[in-house]
């Protein structure tokens, strides 16, 4: 083989395997051997499939689904959706026993594509965090440098990409969790419009916000990903009944072509915010550079101070109070360890318990303040509040989309944390997902793509996108056009353990 198994591109690996030329027994074996040298350190999976039931699983796809864009690779599944048979813990105490009886429809559309879902990925708990160590199971660690966070929510997936543990993943992404991991470890991430993706089988968090998506290492491989499970779901009333975009013929338009005549705006005020780190900033106006080498206009967008500012607290009141009442069914009755009761115990006594013990402190807070942010007396003062912002800010975003076909702004404010750096103090983690948040508040798609090192690590920016299939498509092309100048794609990490490396 001319490629390290584990180095090869879903896409790559696809054709081969199809082709005949990629025997799935060793291909799975090269990736279970990286999980097994490299993820007692790295802690990207919270379960794997037995080796010999992934590859029949493979071996049957490859036969039953020949024509199938995906027949027999491997992918990686975030542990808040839903894959039958596997666990679906959210990163939680409170689901460690919980084991899914039924698929997410982005699981029965991979698997109906031909994928193999190998195993779950590590999460921050209930995809709250951004460094992805509020996982109750042990914080992952960035491949690039171990005793740095590889982003969350979504690290498990990002890690298990960026070492070469899977050639694709899902994620989720209610406020970013797509894609500061992916801009903290080379890889391609995608966020899509409200909508597009259903999220039947995947546990909320804060359902306006958040969509499932892709992350890979090639843009040609992001989009194969995300036409294998976009498109309308009767079981999600949410999701646009719209032809799903062609994402994959776009990417390989910018690939081939650049994207000569297109329009995008750096978004200045930004780079200027005093919470932006000069590196990263430097890393949006190298993206600039290149795409104007692309044939790409490059002009200055204002998002304007108000939304600049306001996109985080309006973004952290509606999560936190939609999650407040997301979470309010594991209470150790519907869903989470029913213990047996204490003598005249109340009710509400023992849900108390239930959830003291078994939920974290960043949990527990969110829950708090947005139970708090609802009650009457703060209710207008708190969401209502938000509510108006995020109208603002989707208006805002929406009007100056209409002039440009995408906008062009950090994803990562700044280079990875080291681990425990900032867990603990939660407005400097709050803080990282300043550029982020703007793209669910107004629905928006925005896609991240790596463009250059920092400090040995390669990371990414991001591309914000107008409605619309046509939005979501030029977002690709622009991608395309970045990856053909970057020459960024297939990246994978060779990680050395934590304690043996100079890095940690
Ligand atoms: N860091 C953000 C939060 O904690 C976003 C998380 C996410 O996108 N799931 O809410």
């Amino acid at each position: 083989m001319a490629v390290e198994a584990h180095r090869l591109g879903l896409l790559e690996a696809a054709r081969l395997l199809r082709e005949g030329l990629l025997d799935p027994e060793e291909y799975y074996a090269a990736l279970y051997d990286r999980v097994r040298r490299l993820d007692g350190f790295l802690r990207a999976f919270t379960s794997l499939k037995p080796l010999e039931e992934a590859v029949a699983e493979a071996r049957r796809s490859l036969e039953t689904r020949r024509g199938a864009p995906l027949a027999g690779v491997p992918v990686a599944v975030k542990d808040n959706i839903h894959v039958k048979g596997l666990p679906v813990t959210c990163g939680s105490r409170m689901l460690e026993r919980y084991v899914a009886v039924y698929d997410a429809t982005v699981v029965e559309r991979l698997r109906a594509a031909g994928a193999v879902v190998i195993g779950k990925t590590n999460m921050d708990e209930f995809a709250m965090g951004s460094t992805g160590e509020t996982s109750a199971f042990g914080a992952a660690r960035n491949p690039w440098s171990p005793g740095r966070v590889p982003g969350g929510s979504s690290s498990g997936s990002a890690a298990a990409v960026a070492a070469g543990m899977a050639p694709g993943a899902l994620g989720s992404d209610t406020g970013g969790s797509i894609r500061l991991p992916a801009a903290w470890t080379g890889l391609y991430g995608y966020k899509p419009l409200y909508g597009r993706v259903s999220r039947y089988g995947l546990v909320s968090y804060a359902d306006s916000l958040e969509q499932i998506g892709p992350m890979a290492r090639s843009v040609l491989d992001l989009a194969a990903l995300l036409e294998a499970i976009a498109g309308p779901d009767e079981r999600d009333a949410t999701t646009l009944p719209e032809e799903p975009p062609a994402a994959v013929a776009a990417a390989e338009r910018g690939l081939e072509e650049g994207a000569e005549g297109m329009r995008v705006g750096l978004v200045a005020d930004l780079l200027e915010h005093p919470g932006v780190d000069p590196r990263a900033a430097r890393l949006v106006e190298r993206a600039a550079a290149l795409l104007e080498r692309q044939g790409v206009e490059v002009v200055e967008a204002r998002l304007g101070r108000d939304v600049v500012d306001y996109s985080l607290p309006a973004y952290y009141v509606i999560a936190m109070a939609e999650a407040s009442s997301n979470l309010a069914r594991y209470d150790g009755v519907r869903y989470g360890p029913r213990v047996p009761p204490e003598p005249w115990e109340s009710w509400n006594r023992y849900y108390s318990r239930i959830r003291a013990a078994y939920l974290g402190e960043e949990v527990k807070t969110r829950i708090m303040l947005g139970a708090w942010m609802l009650s009457s007396g703060y209710r207008d003062q708190y969401y209502i509040r938000a509510l108006k912002l995020r109208r603002l800010v989707r208006d805002r975003l929406r009007s100056l989309l209409q002039g440009m076909d995408a906008l062009l702004l950090p994803s990562a404010v700044a280079p990875p944390p080291r681990l425990g750096e900032a867990v603990g103090d939660p407005e400097r983690l709050y803080a990282l997902d300043l550029a982020n948040v703007p793209a669910n508040l107004s629905g928006l798609p925005a896609l991240v793509a790596p463009v250059d090192t920092v400090d040995s690590i390669p990371m990414g920016v991001q591309l914000l996108g107008g409605p619309g299939r046509r939005g979501e498509e030029k977002l690709f092309t622009l991608a395309g056009a970045l990856e053909a100048a970057t020459g960024m794609k297939n990246l994978v990490a060779e990680p050395t353990p934590a304690g043996t490396s100079a890095e940690v």
